[in-house]
């Protein structure tokens, strides 16, 4: 397909791949498991799921029902895990589509009983065990019931795992409690064929030691660090993928003592050079945004008066001609902005930014 609008994403899968195979190094015997939910984090999934698997990854895990239909619709054939709460009646279709589920609750083990046809395999399953998020997940002490009442039924455990709330911050009470929960779980189910995994990005590069049979890592496959405290320690170095720009597309000289833009917020101090780019909050460069900073011929420029839905303005240092490219995040020449800093500028965590990128932004392949 083809795009007439300058303003794209380009995507190194290259970037990728090398995230994915320092993760493989750490996590030693254990697999890492792709999470791809979310569009692969707006990254696009289905290139995403591509090269992941072009490099061994066996086990995908995304977040909804429908995000693993997609993947099946689009021919992806390696097992996949939804993390999150599936209903009944999307059970025989995981069972025809060798699609993985996840028992969140003792409840939901009695509807998934009644709802899954007894005609087809048995329906797959992941248990996950709420040690500390209190979002999904058997209580611990419901695990021995939970386990009993899956052997007791055709389903196929073929997984058991929890989830971190506190591993991207410096490992406090919490988060040796979750591990000492689960310890107790995974001593007590004691089946070597059931797939134990408990870390995500964070755990596993500040804590290999947790990696067991397998490893969760989304964030951090897209090359960005989970949180600060985690960037400060890593022990490689993660390849951002994702890159954003645009190129100018008018140019002005603005009087000194105008305006720009809705609300009439910036005031031009001196004559100034201002440029407009195609990009607006429609394509996620949110209204918040106002006063970050772009990189052009390699020099940092801030967005001036407020962003619009379609376009936003920059100020230059000097005059500079229409079709000058512009980098939102990347790098140009010696500069790097990265998803982190936009974060910072919004109050938010990088998770935040790649998902906010909306779909008219292409996201183009290298
Ligand atoms: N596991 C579960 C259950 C999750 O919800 C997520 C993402 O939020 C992940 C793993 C991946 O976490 P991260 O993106 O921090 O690696």
């Amino acid at each position: 397909m083809e795009f007439y609008r300058p303003t794209k994403a380009v995507i190194d899968l290259t970037a990728i791949e090398k995230n994915l195979m320092e993760f493989q190094k750490r996590a030693g015997q254990a697999e890492v498991i792709a999470v791809v939910k979310a569009d692969a984090y707006g990254h696009g999934v289905l290139e995403v799921v591509k090269k992941a698997v072009s490099n061994g990854v066996k086990l995908l895990a995304v977040a909804t029902p429908d995000e693993a239909l997609y993947l099946r619709r689009n021919n992806v054939k390696e097992d996949v895990l939804v993390m999150g709460a599936v209903p009944g009646r999307f059970l025989p279709i995981a069972q025809q589509e060798n699609i993985t589920v996840t028992a969140i609750s003792l409840e939901w083990l009695s509807m998934a009983a009644e709802a899954m046809d007894s005609n087809l395999p048995d329906l797959r399953v992941h248990l996950k065990v709420d040690t500390g998020m209190r979002r999904v997940g058997v209580q611990v002490k419901e695990a021995e019931q939970a386990l009993s009442f899956l052997r007791e039924h055709s389903f196929s455990l073929d997984g058991i795992f929890t989830h971190f709330a506190t591993a991207d911050e410096e490992s406090g009470e919490l988060f040796q409690n979750q591990i000492n929960q689960m310890k107790s779980i995974i001593d007590f189910l004691d089946d070597p064929s059931v797939m134990v995994h408990v870390s995500n990005s964070a755990a596993a590069i500040m804590h290999p030691g947790l990696s067991y049979d397998a490893v969760r890592v989304g964030i951090s496959l897209y090359g960005i660090a989970p949180s600060p405290y985690v960037r400060g320690k890593m022990p490689f170095k993660l390849q951002p993928a994702l890159s954003l720009e645009t190129e100018i597309i008018h140019v002005k000289k603005v009087q000194a003592g105008d305006t720009l833009s809705y609300g009439a917020t910036y005031r031009c101090e001196q004559d100034e050079w201002i440029a407009t780019l195609p990009i607006g909050y429609a394509d996620g460069l949110l209204r918040g945004l106002q006063g970050q900073e772009v990189l052009v011929q390699g020099q940092r420029v801030p967005i001036v008066g407020r962003i619009c839905m379609d376009q936003c303005m920059i100020r230059l240092t000097g005059k500079m001609p229409v079709g000058e490219k512009v980098q939102l995040i990347g790098r140009q020449q010696d500069e790097h902005i990265l998803i982190d800093e936009w974060a910072e500028k919004l109050g938010t965590i990088p998770y935040e930014i790649p998902c906010i990128l909306t779909k008219r932004i292409p996201r183009i392949y290298t």
